[in-house]
């Protein structure tokens, strides 16, 4: 009784299709085991019969190894392999946005291709969908398989995204599934500067979130150093909060009274007599007024970076070849 929630959302009367969006970035030492890994249980999730068909777009997001040569093979071999490959490399978030544009189902997924996001959580997530909820948060349970230091870092970025006004969901990356009415709204936001996983609780429908303990990856190594990790961060900070200019204002303003208040007092020394020009008193202040104007036109640049890049409205990836792309989007 209850899948008729989906059904009646996608306008659908003979079951859902279920998309599933893989971005894949130099992973051919994952990729074979994943792939079939997916196919095996794919079977499972369409042998009930709410899904009807089951498409996995891989986004070919520009790798420089055997990636493309493993995925056309796939293609060939199964229809329901969809193979994008861009132009060059775009990043994680162009490649899942491209995927989520392509994608024909009424319910959509997306997760990585080094199996770190369990493919078994997808009937869990399909129940989840069946009770009625649009959109299902997969986060990890806790990231006891990390270093200390991303731990530690990870927690703060959490901390200061939600002090800072963002909505975002604690320990949830970019495993997460849809249905279709969210898909739709989600494509009204034209943004250049792509933090994914903060968009979608703007977009808001009732939504739930399910935990799941994330393994080591697979094979290959990271496609998130530290340097990547730490510009991702700043990136969704200020693609998402304008507090940090308020807090240059502020902290402006302060300073501001401060020195109008060491003003007034230097008149009045000045005025009783005792004024021995101080070579401290004028230099603490020049050096901090000097790093705190820096830093704040910074993080002003920050802003404006951000707005230079969103008026130039480029596109933000471009697909170089599209493999069994066969229904009425091919153009795109
Ligand atoms: N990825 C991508 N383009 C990039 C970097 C990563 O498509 O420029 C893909 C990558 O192949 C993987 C997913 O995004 O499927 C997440 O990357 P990764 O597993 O390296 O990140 P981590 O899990 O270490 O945070
Ligand atoms: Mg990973």
């Amino acid at each position: 009784m209850q899948n008729s929630s989906i059904l009646q959302k996608t306008k659908t009367d003979d079951g859902f299709k279920l998309s599933v969006i893989i971005p894949c970035y130099n992973e051919e030492e994952a990729l074979p085991l994943t792939l079939e890994k997916l196919k095996k249980l794919s079977n499972e999730w369409s042998t009930g019969d709410d899904c009807k068909s089951i498409e996995f777009i891989l986004v070919d997001d520009g790798s420089q190894d055997r990636t493309l040569a493993l995925l056309t093979e796939a293609t060939i071999a199964d229809q329901q392999f969809k193979v994008v490959r861009f132009s060059r490399n775009f990043g994680h978030q162009a490649a899942l946005l491209a995927g989520y544009e392509l994608a024909q189902g009424d319910v959509i997924v997306s997760l990585d291709a080094d199996l770190q996001d369990p493919p078994e959580l997808i009937e869990t997530m399909l129940e989840k969908v069946k009770e009625g909820y649009d959109v299902i948060y997969a986060a990890r349970k806790s990231r006891g398989i990390d270093s200390l230091f991303k731990r530690k870092t990870a927690d703060f970025f959490y901390w200061l995204m939600k002090k800072l006004g963002v909505e975002i969901i604690n320990n949830h990356a970019d495993f997460r599934m849809f249905t279709r009415r969210v898909l739709n709204a989600f494509l009204n936001f034209n943004e250049n500067n792509l933090f994914i996983r903060a968009t979608f609780p703007i977009v808001g429908f009732p939504s739930c979130v399910v935990y799941y303990d994330r393994p080591e990856r697979l094979a290959g190594e990271t496609k998130y150093p530290l340097r990547k990790m730490f510009e991702f961060a700043i990136d969704g900070l200020t693609s998402f909060s304008v507090i940090p200019l308020r807090i240059c204002s502020g902290v402006g303003l302060l300073v501001s009274l401060l020195a109008l208040l060491m003003l007034f007092w230097s008149i009045v020394v000045k005025i009783i007599g005792g004024a021995i020009p101080g070579w401290t008193s004028t230099v603490a202040p020049l050096y901090l007024l000097g790093g705190v104007q820096l830093l704040f036109l910074g993080i002003v640049g920050e802003y404006i970076g951000k707005i230079y890049t969103e008026v130039k409205k480029r596109p933000r990836y471009i697909i170089q070849e599209k493999i069994n792309f066969r229904e009425n989007n091919e153009s795109k």
